[in-house]
């Protein structure tokens, strides 16, 4: 275990140049104090836990203090958003402060979100709001218990710094991990502004740190686009299974690594719904529920666009090939899961697709239906939930075609049954009005709840003692929240 001062740095993107990121200092947040800090994140630098209650970690993370080793630099990049082609954004609030490795040898980022204005700014104040800080702390950390890939959140730090939005907020900062913040966006810069030089060493930079076994291929820079086609069909697979919806997958927010990345409006589905929207300003419902599958592979485009330089047309078409078949197979596997089921069948699809219909025209809950299918039996389980649906009869028609999918199969035991469709249905997930519940109370100075619902989050699969009002479905006021995208 390690003290705040033992960290080690090896600033690699910082080492690539000025023509890659600029030097700013974070700008310090007025009396910072820590909100909430994630032991498992602090785990991954062999931080001791109990340092977050350190004077000492609240100056850091709220931009007071500095290592002497950190090169705090803000990284510049590109990207469509919404489609269209903004020629530059970059980190206009958040600051990579450096690259730290663990025992293990694994390098990790620091980034600092809310840092201040830097040269990528815009008309923007640099600052984020504790409200949104808050949401993407809570994310990252529930997706990364869930099993979905992730950027990572060490803590959030709250302030009494006057923010601007809608109304006057406080500002506060995240300190974010990833193995890498590179975006497809960075890629599409170097190909957009024509700087090849650049656009190699990026491309060097991302291969030799981050998929180095593509290195040994015949064609590794083709090597490494398939891997990021197939880790992002991965992800979205997750995404769908889980009801997740991320709500701004503009190019400048797909990670190169695959993983779920700069959280804003998104939501966990409550009732099931395809067609949900959870990003206000997306009056298209371009980042719909179900429109994440087609944008994944869109996005994919843009990034091959910019790859064109390295890699000829029909061998990135190939590679774009393979997104949804890989996708549709990944999806298919986890929503068998979801079902109990341990086979495969050619009609599982179907299976699954009916009873999304029957879902979205009852509005289940999503989350708790599943985990309610595995309470039981399937026999004794449908005849429980059969009450959630308007359309018994359509009900009754799919759960006589389960209970004989189960039954061909073998099912175990009950609770052999419930063990393995509870690893993989959760009790517990990030519902929005759960999120705004603890906001609430941590605006107002108590950041008990926040923490609470963090602990909850880490252990989704497992039902907690004490813990039952965080099961629930949304009440009617915590149902339809509009998710400001101010953050
Ligand atoms: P996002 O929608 O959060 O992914 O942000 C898109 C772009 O706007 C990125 O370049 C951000 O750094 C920038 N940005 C967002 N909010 C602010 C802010 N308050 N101040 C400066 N830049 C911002
Ligand atoms: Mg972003």
């Amino acid at each position: 275990m390690k003290a705040l001062d033992e960290l080690t740095f090896d600033n690699r993107f910082a080492r690539l140049g000025d023509a890659f990121s600029t030097h700013v200092l974070p700008e310090p947040l007025d009396e910072p104090r820590l909100v909430v800090a994630s032991d498992a994140a602090m785990a991954l630098l062999d931080l001791d836990p109990t340092v977050a209650e350190t004077p000492v970690f609240a100056e850091l993370f709220g931009g007071h203090k500095l290592w002497a080793e950190a090169e705090p630099r803000a990284m510049v990049y590109s990207g469509h958003q919404f489609g269209s082609y903004n020629p530059q954004l970059g980190d206009g609030r958040g600051l990579l402060l450096g690259e730290v490795y663990n025992a293990a040898g694994e390098h990790w980022d620091l980034h600092l979100k809310g840092a201040g204005q830097t040269p990528y700014s815009r008309m923007g104040d640099g600052r984020a709001v504790l409200r949104s800080s808050i949401r993407e702390f809570l994310a990252s950390e529930a997706l990364h218990a869930l099993g979905i890939p992730s950027s990572r959140a060490l803590c959030v730090i709250g302030s009494s710094t006057p923010v601007w939005r809608e109304k006057q907020e406080r500002g506060a900062m995240v300190l974010r991990l990833a193995r890498s913040h590179i975006r497809f966006g960075h890629f599409e810069y170097f190909y957009y502004t024509k700087k090849p030089e650049q656009q190699a060493e990026l491309a060097e930079h991302v291969l030799n740190l981050h998929y180095p076994e593509c290195r040994e291929q015949p064609e590794p820079y083709l090597a490494m686009f398939r891997e990021i086609v197939e880790r992002n069909a991965e992800l979205i697979a997750k995404w769908q299974a889980y009801g997740f919806c991320h709500g701004v997958m503009n190019t400048d927010n797909m990670s190169i690594l695959g993983i779920t990345f700069d959280f804003g409006p998104f939501a966990f589905l409550d009732d099931f719904d395809a067609h949900f929207i959870c990003n206000h300003s997306d009056h298209e419902g371009r980042y719909s529920f179900s429109n994440q599958v087609p944008i994944g592979q869109w996005n994919l485009s843009a990034l091959a666009q910019a790859l064109t330089p390295f890699i000829s047309v029909d061998a990135l078409k190939e590679a774009l090939g393979l997104y949804l078949p890989l996708y549709q197979a990944h999806y298919l596997d986890l929503m068998r899961r979801r079902l109990g089921l341990t086979t495969a069948e050619d009609d599982d699809q179907k299976l699954v697709e009916r009873l999304l219909k029957l879902m979205q025209n009852s509005g289940v809950d999503y989350t708790l239906f599943f985990r309610r299918l595995g309470d039981e039996s399937a026999a004794l389980a449908v005849t429980r939930l059969r009450d959630d649906f308007v359309d018994r009869a359509g009900f009754d028609a799919w759960a006589e075609l389960y209970k004989a999918r189960v039954e061909r199969e073998g099912d175990g035991t009950e609770e052999q049954r419930r063990a393995r469709m509870h690893a993989v249905n959760p009790l517990y997930i990030l519902r929005n009005y759960l999120a705004q519940n603890a906001i609430t109370a941590a605006e107002s100075g108590d950041y008990s709840e926040v923490r609470r619902l963090h602990e909850v989050l880490s252990k989704p699969f497992e039902e907690q003692a004490g813990m039952e009002q965080y099961a629930q479905r949304p009440p009617d006021w915590g149902k339809h929240l509009e998710i400001s995208c101010s953050s």
